[in-house]
């Protein structure tokens, strides 16, 4: 199909310094927990999104010194010769498909402090970047640098430089953001100093500038130059030379990079759930940039629609339009947009998946794409499945699970049955996204249910729940079980492991509200599943007008959320609804009159009053309909996957859902390992590395 007119200037192509870019599709640098150390995973992970359309992509942040080292944190390098080879598989793959290859180089100063490297944190003054929370938190402070210092960290990005080039990086980018060195240095809050590079705004912008000239020197102007700049905070402060501080430094930068890359300041504001944060949450902090200089701007908000994107660039707010987390769920995007199929995209759900597979330091899981980092250990496509079967497929249950298999079996060429109790599709996703803010996730069925619909070889049951009879008469060749899983009314120990049931009445589990029963008020909410389950919960009883109690066996509401950048907007959240928060408690007791409460740590009691009780705490998966086939022995095929197989995130169903699907009657495929290039490897090391 032929693209939408529309959608034409998404297509033009933008001169970036002395490069061009294809077109205005820009995958900024994101993390994606790949290193040098997996070179063909990061290649692969990369290189599926320039086949898949994107103008630019970009690699993570890469250290430009021993002195930026962010482990446990996944990070990149560029060290020396083996870096440079790691690399280069990465741009090869970026370049074979015509995409500009882009790389962030990256000193974290007193963010990054040096775990496995010893050096001394560096900083302008000294100040720490105090971050309370677990791989975060240090008890290292970091040092002041001095100007013998200040030309070590302007050489090493240099000598970077030189080595990105090398490596045949198209775009070099100078990091100024999100409290990295060259940020702690525009910010007045980090950077105290009486020397040329602190007090007014004219020195704070000056190493930022040395950088910026430095890169462009070292690589003799053949590389375009990049300002990646956090603006939030900047823009918040008054200046006496401009509406902001922001306006004030960009003015003053306004002709130094090739490029603008412009964001927030913070994960939890740059990487904004959905769940508190719409599409295009950027704009009120970044918009003014691009009436400030003529070089391009690139920006990022969670942009999916077309329209949206179309009117950040008709509107004068970017040039470029930047994607992490939508390059992520739908690396095919662009391709989608140009080939009129626009209703294909995977549109990104925002739920920060993505991100919290960097905090716990693995490559990088998605809910909507479950071959976000399987393209080269498991050869996965984002967009091809091989044809490689033939006979019928019967999966029961209709939930995230179900449904990737159903669409994962369909492309392969199996004749699909997709069998669901309930009225609608989506299984858990129906009512979970009907809790606040939750309602884009509902895409993750959406999406699927709309490729499902357009294929001849799929037939959608709902209302139909199967038991092991009509298994038995439906006569499959293959049966897939995804038919989710169940909530109890367990508790949990001072230790946080599950104890028994608790007997006593108005005690409920998240499946009794799905059902609708009325919970009467005063509510307490005892989370010690951590997930957002507890804190939504707790969220849509205070919307009904209850007076609504959260407890958690944890420090903090929702305390997994801070692996998503939740945490602290469902503080913010629970504040707004006046919802109490109690911290590091676990219910001991309930008559349904009172609640007694017992200290995590110290075992303190303590009574509140609640007529009811909600437990979200342990999830059962398993199924008797497997147990009872698999016991029969009819089928030579039967697998147990999503929820019911391992309760976990969405991610997770989907990610079983579609790992049943490729697998089931399908020859074993080799799981690959990759490996790090080592400088033993590489011939001359040492002359390789000048
Ligand atoms: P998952 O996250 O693993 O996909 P869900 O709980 O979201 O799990 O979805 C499971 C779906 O399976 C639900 O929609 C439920 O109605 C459906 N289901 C459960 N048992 C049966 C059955 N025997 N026959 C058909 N559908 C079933
Ligand atoms: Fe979007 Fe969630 Fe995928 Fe991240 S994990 S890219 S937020 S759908």
């Amino acid at each position: 199909m032929a693209r939408d007119p529309r959608f034409d200037i998404l297509f033009e192509p933008v001169a970036i310094g002395p490069k061009t870019a294809k077109n205005r599709f820009f995958q900024v640098p994101h993390a994606s927990g790949m290193t040098n150390a997996n070179p063909h995973v990061r290649a692969a992970f990369r290189g599926t999104k320039a086949e898949g359309g994107w103008g630019v992509v970009s690699t993570g942040a890469c250290s430009v010194h021993p002195s930026s080292d962010d482990s446990p944190f996944p990070f990149a390098s560029l060290w020396d010769a083996a870096d440079i080879r790691a690399h280069a598989v990465m741009t090869d793959a970026v370049h074979a498909h015509g995409a500009l290859a882009a790389v962030e180089l990256w000193h974290g100063g007193a963010a990054a402090v040096n775990r496995t490297t010893r050096h001394a944190p560096l900083s302008p003054s000294g100040v720490p970047w105090m971050a309370t929370h677990v791989g975060f938190m240090s008890s290292a402070r970091p040092r002041v640098m001095d100007a013998g210092d200040i030309r070590d960290l302007i050489r090493w990005h240099a000598e970077a430089a030189v080595r990105a080039e090398q490596a045949g990086f198209d775009i070099l980018y100078v990091y100024a953001g999100m409290g990295y060195l060259p940020y702690q240095f525009l910010l007045s809050d980090y950077n105290h100093r009486t020397d040329a590079y602190g007090g007014s705004a004219t020195n704070r912008v000056r190493l930022v500038a040395q950088l910026i000239d430095a890169v462009r020197e070292a690589t003799g102007g053949r590389c375009a130059v990049a300002l990646r700049v956090s603006l939030q905070e900047l823009r918040a402060r008054a200046s006496e030379n401009a509406p902001s501080e922001a306006h004030e430094i960009i003015g003053l930068l306004k002709d130094a990079p090739d490029l603008f890359d412009v964001k927030m300041d913070y994960s939890a504001t740059d990487c904004a759930p959905s769940r508190f944060t719409p599409e295009g949450s950027h704009e009120p902090v970044v918009d003014f940039v691009r009436q400030i200089t003529d070089k391009p701007v690139v920006g990022v908000g969670r942009f999916t629609s077309p329209d949206t994107m179309v009117s950040m660039v008709r509107r004068g707010v970017l040039d470029l339009i930047g994607g992490a987390r939508p390059s992520i769920a739908d690396p095919f995007l662009p391709r989608k947009i140009e080939e009129g199929r626009a209703e294909d995209i995977r549109e990104c759900i925002g739920c920060n998946i993505c991100i919290s597979s960097w905090h716990d330091g693995v490559w990088v899981r998605c809910t909507q794409n479950p071959t976000a980092g399987e393209e080269w250990r498991r050869g996965w496509h984002p967009e091809v499945v091989r044809k490689d079967a033939e006979g019928t497929a019967l999966v029961v249950g209709g939930g995230p699970a179900g449904l990737e298999a159903a669409l994962t079996l369909a492309r392969r060429g199996f004749a699909v049955t997709l069998a669901e109790a309930g009225r609608d599709f989506g299984g858990r996703l129906l009512w979970e996204t009907r809790l606040p803010g939750l309602r884009q996730w509902f895409r993750v069925a959406e999406y699927r249910l709309g490729q499902l619909r357009r294929m001849p070889n799929v037939s959608l049951h709902s209302e139909s729940a199967l038991g092991a009879e009509e298994l038995r008469d439906f006569g499959a060749d293959h049966v897939v079980i995804a038919t989710g899983a169940r909530w109890t009314t367990n508790l949990c120990g001072p230790n946080e492991i599950p104890t028994g049931p608790i007997d006593a009445p108005r005690v409920y589990t998240p499946d009794d509200i799905a059902r609708g029963v009325r919970i009467e008020g005063p509510v307490a909410v005892f989370d010690f599943d951590n997930y957002y389950m507890g804190s939504a919960i707790a969220e849509h009883l205070a919307a009904e007008g209850l007076a609504t109690t959260y407890v958690t066996s944890a420090g903090s509401a929702q305390s997994w959320g801070v692996m998503t950048n939740e945490q602290p907007l469902v503080h913010q959240a629970f504040r707004k609804a006046g919802i109490a928060c109690r911290t590091l408690e676990i219910v001991e007791g309930f008559d349904g009159r009172n609640l007694t409460l017992a200290h995590v740590f110290s075992g303190e009691r303590s009574t509140i009053a609640a007529r009811s009780l909600v437990i979200v705490g342990q999830r059962a998966g398993g199924s008797a309909l497997y147990d009872a086939v698999v016991a029969e022995g009819i089928f030579p095929s039967v697998a147990l996957t999503g929820d019911a197989n391992a309760p976990g995130a969405i991610a997770h169903a989907v990610y079983q859902g579609h790992r049943t699907a490729r697998e089931i009657g399908a020859a074993p495929r080799e799981v690959l390992r990759d490996a790090p290039y080592a400088m033993r490897d590489i011939a001359a090391p040492r002359e390789a590395a000048e």
